[in-house]
């Protein structure tokens, strides 16, 4: 192993991991960026569809609707922080740097503002329906130019250099080699969660790794039970692909098998209630009447969403005749626990994006704020961390015993019965003997995992030792509160059958 140094290291290269190393290199530092995507696609936020939302002219509206969608659960100064920074920070980075060519309306000139579900205010600024890859592959291509920054694919951080609650880097995973890389500041900006379960929005990474290992080096955690799944995804032979809120937005109705719309009876906003809302609905009218179609015959729906409209027709969906649609995991409010800038509870140690807990979502998260988190909450952690001193001494890894490797059917096999756990009993609807025999079924893919993990395991060991920290976390999160609020809903015994 070899010691080099850097004077921040960002691990992960989605629009949080970006913003950070943009921040950090306009300081003057010295920027890693290490990434184990090995395409831009690896990473959420080239699929972000719908947009990022701003401020405009109306503040306090956003906060309050960010607020009424974590059912008033989030913090008062990360909204402060989130909002007053939002339209600089989308002008700055998106805009001016990198030329994002966001829609604009009719005129040509001025912007096109889109609204989601839950949104009072046309506030979302867009590209089509395919914001994250125009946001994404700019800013990616930008950094990779810039002369304070190195981009490291397909190189995987498997655990943090932790000496005496101080962060002095991680050790990386690149094919075989194994590399201690030491750094002023390390920045955990690893994405989701998705790959726990069975159905995600996420791309397939999405393992949980930097929470995990902020936890093994005994960082702080918070709301990790608030998992929120979106309402209507389109799942094509175990392939999804997600269908953007902007089209219940623009008039697309929810129908069961036998044709009939249930959301009006469930919400007075109907369809475009918060998600969870919509979400526990879709999955009941699935449950009871065996089929859930998104009904878009009232607009132009390939005029309007010309992306969605290819999705569609790639994956052999007549869009005419409603697009089938059902609940998938889709993003965790929770996560490292950070403060205004991004400083998690260890010395050293920063967390952004979505596997940070900065207390924007709270219980929920409101559509189109996790970019817009994650680039906030990037540049201000950058900028923070350049001040960080390198080390001067290496430190020294502890040593696990050698792992006997499993067959690759061993590691599905367990990697299956973990997403099966978390699909049965910490999903959408969860109860407290759910929960206890979720945590059982942990433990014990746990226990093997461990057999298997040392350094040089192959990506998929320390991926699914990522997968097994974090499913325990949420099911602890989870069994620990017993009051149903935004994406965390404890179902009682004594409740009324699903309609
Ligand atoms: C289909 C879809 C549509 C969405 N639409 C919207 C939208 O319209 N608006 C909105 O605001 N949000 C949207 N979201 C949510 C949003 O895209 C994500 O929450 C956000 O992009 C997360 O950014 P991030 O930088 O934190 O993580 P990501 O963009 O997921 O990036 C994480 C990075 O970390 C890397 N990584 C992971 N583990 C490791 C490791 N161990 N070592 C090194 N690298 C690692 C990954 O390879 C990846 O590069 C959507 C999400 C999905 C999936």
């Amino acid at each position: 192993m070899t010691h080099p140094e850097t004077d921040v290291l960002v691990l992960g290269s989605g629009i949080a991991g970006l913003s950070t190393a943009l921040g950090a290199a306009r300081e003057g530092a010295s920027v890693t960026v290490a990434t184990k995507a090995t395409q831009p696609k690896g990473a959420s936020t080239w699929w972000a569809q719908g947009g990022i939302a701003v401020a405009r002219k109306a503040p306090r509206q956003f906060k309050e609707d960010i607020h009424t969608a974590s059912s008033g659960t989030s913090d008062p100064e990360a909204l402060d922080v989130l909002v007053q920074n939002a339209d600089a920070a989308v002008r700055d980075v998106l805009i001016d740097t990198l030329g994002v060519g966001f829609d604009t309306g009719g005129d040509g000139a001025s912007f096109h503002y889109g609204r989601e579900a839950a949104h009072s205010e046309d506030r979302i600024l867009h590209v089509d329906a395919s914001t994250g890859r125009h946001i994404h592959e700019p800013f990616l291509n930008y950094l990779a130019a810039h002369d304070r920054v190195e981009i490291r694919g397909d190189t995987a951080a498997i655990d943090l250099l932790a000496q005496n609650g101080t962060i002095h880097g991680a050790l990386l995973k690149s094919g075989d080699a194994v590399q201690r890389l030491h750094a002023g500041a390390t920045v955990l900006a690893t994405g989701g969660i998705g790959a726990l379960y069975g159905r995600s929005t996420n791309p397939a990474g999405a393992t949980g790794d930097g929470i995990a290992m902020a936890h093994r080096a005994g960082a702080a955690t918070a709301d990790m039970e608030f998992v929120q799944f979106h309402p209507t995804v389109c799942v094509v032979d175990g392939d999804p692909f997600l269908v953007s809120e902007a089209v219940r937005g623009e008039g697309a109705v929810l129908r069961n098998a036998e044709g009939d719309r249930f959301m009006p009876a469930v919400h007075e906003d109907a369809e475009l209630a918060p998600r969870d809302v919509v979400a526990r609905a879709v999955e009941q009218a699935h449950e009871r009447t065996g089929r859930v179609v998104l009904d878009v015959s009232s607009f132009d729906f390939a005029g309007t969403f010309p992306d969605l409209a290819a999705m569609c027709a790639e994956h052999g969906v007549d869009p005419s005749t409603g697009i089938p649609v059902v609940p998938a995991e889709h993003f965790l409010c929770g996560g490292v626990d950070v403060d205004t800038y991004g400083r998690a509870s260890l010395d050293r140690l920063y967390a952004v994006g979505e596997c940070a807990r900065t207390g924007v979502h709270g219980a929920n998260r409101l559509a189109s704020t996790s970019l817009l988190e994650g680039l906030v909450w990037g540049l201000r952690a950058g900028t923070d961390a350049q001040g960080a001193a390198p080390r001067e001494q290496p430190v020294p890894v502890s040593t696990t015993a050698a792992g006997s490797p499993p067959s690759d059917e061993a590691l599905r096999g367990a990697f299956e019965c973990l997403q099966r756990t978390m699909d049965v009993h910490v999903g959408l609807r969860r109860t407290p003997d759910g929960l206890q025999q979720a945590r059982h079924d942990i433990r014990s893919v746990e226990a093997d995992v461990k057999a298997w993990t040392d350094p040089s395991a192959r990506r998929g060991v320390h991926e699914l030792r990522s997968a097994c920290t974090v499913a325990r976390l949420i099911a602890e999160a989870a069994a620990a509160n017993e009051t149903s609020v935004g994406c965390h809903y404890m179902e009682r015994s004594d409740a009324p059958p699903a309609s």
